[in-house]
């Protein structure tokens, strides 16, 4: 079967879970037994969001084929299983700077250049372009309908919906139902509004996924489908949940992949069966413990700056029975003396992954902390650089250790610095140079790597294997000249990249746990199968608890 096309777009206002809503239609889809994919087109200027403020843009999710996207490609992984690829998130920016360097080519000589249809063309050409054999492809527009930088992706999908057919092309559009306390009314004109705005670019919405807080009567539903010009049954609620898990079986309840496979006249390949997300949604409302882990950074929130680890932390929280309760904490608590009355309560650090000298002095504290009070730690990215530095510190006895991304002082240890810049290593073959003058922009080790693991480590025991892949996104190495020296007390680099020539992860012996990985494991966890490593921080801060609990009732 030729793939459809599912477009989802947003109205009245941002943030309403378009990406959640289109990862939970692709599961149901999927469920059904029909193959997908999800696809983002971000209207922003960025090439990608790789250079962006993570607190102001959310985190930036990474690919296995190694592409910065926008974080409800996450949310598409974790919902479908489906790995996302570079060719599944475009911007305008990268329109542009491809439709530029067309140009500067000669590709369009002696014609005009202009957005339609030279702009529209190269964006339907995405949409359309690297597809096999999926029979549908779900296509969420960023932004909101309205929006100046939305236009031309608007177009381009009406175009789509005009060329292709009906048969072949559904648009469900994601709207607000905002609930009007002193009237005590849910109020249905902002919908009106948004879809009059759709319907002005042209574009009549098939359904409409009406977010509110409670649910919305059947009068409210007529009179937007009498506004809209949209039958009443396609009207649907998406109710606030209290997990996104909950979102796949409250769309299906009101009838949300009934109504999208009967637009396209098809019938479901087999029965679905939602008992797994039932399972997980069960499982996430009644945890039979809790857990706190401390997440250290320098940010002031978390937000969606950390999605991706969040979730991963939720998973095997899940996968323990247990609740875990994230504590956010400003790294510059551990640089005071009374750090520890700060943190009575937390049962294991994390130090994420992160950029530049901010809050460093904090962190490297935290790991101090970790270390010597035998509280399960795991870094990730810069948290293990850091742990690295902290040890090379305070173990060799190195004061002056640190990455040369934020002390420009080298330090006069002749081993180098602990964490440097690799000016150049390979890639799928090819040859890969930087240095402080290359582009900030998409110039990190990026996306899925091997690691080999030794054996009898922990890094071993969590994994079971003795290779594995995981993706990355830094642009410093820690140094292997400290290795042996740091071997001797009791530091192991359990995980090396093939040639042995880059240290992937870190485990310290004599301790509860303590490990600290070069990648982001975050990425590859689901709900249905969280993250071995994830797993085992949370198993081993319960089993603080427990200590914990005895030395009390002592
Ligand atoms: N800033 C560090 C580097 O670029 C770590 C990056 C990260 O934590 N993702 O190597």
């Amino acid at each position: 079967m030729a793939a459809k096309y599912i477009f989802i777009t947003g109205g009245v206002v941002s943030s309403l879970g378009k990406g959640l809503s289109a990862a939970s239609l692709a599961a149901l889809l999927q469920g059904r037994g029909f193959k997908v994919r999800l696809r983002k087109l971000d209207p922003y200027l960025n090439v990608d969001p790789g250079t962006m403020n993570p607190t102001q843009h959310g985190e930036v999710f990474v690919t296995e084929d190694g592409a910065e996207t926008d974080l409800d490609l996450g949310h598409y992984e974790r919902f479908t299983g489906v790995n996302a690829r570079k060719s599944d998130n475009v911007t305008t920016g990268q329109i542009y700077s491809t439709l530029l360097a067309k140009e500067r080519r000669g590709d369009y000589l002696g014609g005009t250049v202009q957005v339609i249809p030279h702009v529209t063309d190269l964006i339907k050409n995405f949409i359309r372009g690297s597809e096999t054999d999926e029979d549908f492809i779900l296509c969420e527009i960023g932004g909101t309908v309205g929006d100046i930088e939305g236009l031309p992706f608007f177009e381009a999908i009406r175009q789509l919906g005009y060329e292709l057919g009906r048969g072949r092309v559904l648009f469900v559009h994601v709207t607000l139902i905002p609930y009007i306390a002193a009237a005590r009314e849910l109020k249905t004109k902002p919908t009106q509004h948004s879809v009059k705005e759709l319907r002005s670019i042209g574009i009549q919405p098939d359904i409409l996924l009406c977010r509110a807080d409670r649910e919305v009567p059947l009068g409210d539903k007529k009179k937007i489908a009498q506004f809209c010009n949209v039958p009443v049954e396609n009207v649907i609620s998406a109710l606030d949940a209290a997990t996104i898990y909950q979102v796949p079986q409250n769309l299906n309840r009101e009838g949300l992949d009934t109504q999208v496979l009967k637009h396209f006249g098809l019938k479901s390949k087999r029965e679905l069966h939602l008992a797994e997300w039932e399972r997980i949604v069960k499982r996430h409302a009644q945890p039979k413990g809790e857990v706190t882990v401390a997440l250290v950074g320098k940010y002031t929130s978390i937000g969606d700056t950390y999605k991706s680890l969040t979730e991963a932390l939720d998973h095997a929280g899940i996968a323990h029975n247990l609740r875990v309760k994230v504590q956010w904490i400003n790294s510059r608590v551990f640089e005071s003396a009374d750090a520890a009355k700060k943190l009575k309560e937390v049962d294991a650090i994390l130090v994420p992954g992160g950029f530049g000298e901010d809050g460093v002095r904090g962190k490297i504290a935290a790991v101090t902390y970790a270390r010597e009070h035998h509280i399960p730690y795991f870094g990730i990215c810069f948290g293990m650089q850091i742990a690295v530095i902290e040890m090379v510190r305070n173990l060799l006895g190195v004061k002056d250790a640190t990455s040369s991304e934020f002390s420009a002082a080298a330090s006069k240890d002749l081993r180098g610095p602990v964490v440097g810049l690799m000016t150049e290593w390979k890639t799928a073959g090819k040859t890969e140079r930087r240095s402080k003058e290359s582009d900030l922009g998409g110039t990190m080790r990026l996306g899925a790597y091997p690691c080999v693991i030794a054996p009898k480590t922990l890094a071993h025991k969590i994994y079971g294997a003795a290779e594995i892949s995981e993706r990355h996104r830094h642009r410093y190495e820690v140094n292997l000249n400290y290795a042996d020296a740091l071997a001797k007390q009791g530091v192991v680099f359990s995980g090396l990249s093939p040639d042995g020539r880059l240290p992937e992860i870190v485990e310290l012996k004599n301790h509860p746990f303590f490990i600290g990985v070069q990648f982001h494991p975050e990425f590859k966890s689901r709900p249905f199968a969280p993250h071995p490593i994830f797993a085992a921080f949370i198993k081993a801060a319960k089993e603080r608890v427990k200590t914990n609990m005895a030395l009390f009732t002592c």
